[in-house]
């Protein structure tokens, strides 16, 4: 089996994030976006080059992007509409079929690393709060260093549009709306040379969120899927709707239907805005290695390494 990783760096609205960081003299572009998807993505395929397991490859893979202060996850997580850091992740290994998502965390820099951790060092499937982060202090785990400049920068721009501190609709449909999507969570799906298919994500969840609101991340079935010998997915854009529309075990299902990924992507973003009016982003990857990249929001960054060779996108065509 040639093994194939497949990252996604959000499907929102990126044109806000570049305005928000050029206001604020951050150095956040187009170019870097794209360069940190690629990088992600050759960080998993180097995992699964060497031998490595299709779990391991999403976990690295998602910690190059949580390492690397452009995206939604991990340093640079999007803040509630409190100023705290509170993320959300979730891993699933098709071969075990077992998944951990941990929610609420302040205290890890990688959250992946702690989804990955609990999947080998337990049997529970999700885990939050101040206990899920005395855990990653126990396992050693590097400490999230804080409001990030780009997270602070998407706080203020959230916050103006949210008429200076009318919190009352933060983290509803509505207020969701008059901003205008804005999510740029992280998430990969890979397949290894043994067949073994995992996939993950990891977010701050949406900007200026009520505290202690959790969206789609680490939920399995609806943030991420992956299931050996059909396919796995992971989602991104309006975690809300993404629960609802059960996004990635409904496109996961349509793999194992027949459906190629491009449909079984389309088909799942299609009955998510029917029965939520919600936009999102997925990736897939079937138990062949055929991939897609998915999305009705305006742009989601992508990358995929297959053959050795790395392919990216962005913006909607
Ligand atoms: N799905 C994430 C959430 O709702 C946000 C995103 O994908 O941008 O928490």
């Amino acid at each position: 089996m040639k093994p194939v990783v497949i990252v996604h760096g959000g499907a929102g609205r990126w044109s806000a994030v570049f305005e928000a960081a050029r206001k604020k003299g951050l150095d956040i572009t187009e170019e870097r976006i794209i360069g940190g998807v690629k990088e992600a993505a050759m960080a998993g395929y180097r995992v699964l080059a060497n031998g490595g397991s299709a779990v391991d490859a999403v976990t690295e893979a998602i910690a190059v992007m949580e390492g690397s202060g452009l995206f939604n996850a991990g340093v640079a997580s999007a803040l509630s509409a409190g100023g705290e850091v509170l993320m959300d992740a979730g891993i699933m290994d098709g071969l075990s079929r077992r998944a951990v998502g941990v929610l609420c965390l302040r205290y890890p820099k990688h959250p992946i690393r702690l989804a990955r951790l609990l999947l080998s060092k337990t049997t529970h499937v999700m885990l939050g709060c101040e206990y899920a982060d005395r855990l990653a202090m126990e396992y050693g785990l590097e400490k999230h260093s804080g409001p990030h400049p780009r997270a602070l920068a998407m706080y203020e721009w959230a916050r103006e549009r949210a008429r200076m501190g009318d919190e009352r609709y933060s983290g509803n449909r509505e207020l969701l709306e008059r901003l205008g999507l804005v999510g740029d969570t992280v998430g990969a799906v890979a397949i290894d040379s043994r067949g073994n298919i995992a996939a993950g994500v990891s977010t701050g969840g949406t900007n200026y969120k009520v505290p202690g609101r959790i969206g789609d991340s680490p939920v399995p079935g609806a943030g991420y899927y992956a299931l050996n010998g059909v396919g796995g997915a992971a989602a991104t854009g309006l975690g809300e709707a993404i629960l609802l529309a059960s996004l990635t075990s409904r496109v996961v299902g349509y793999l194992e239907e027949g459906l190629a990924p491009e449909s079984a992507g389309r088909r799942g973003l299609e009955v998510l805005s029917r029965l939520t009016g919600g936009e999102a982003g997925v990736i897939i990857i079937d138990s062949r290695g055929e991939y897609a990249a998915v999305f009705n929001t305006e742009a989601m960054p992508w990358a995929v390494v297959k053959d050795g060779i790395v392919e990216a996108g962005f913006w909607r065509r």
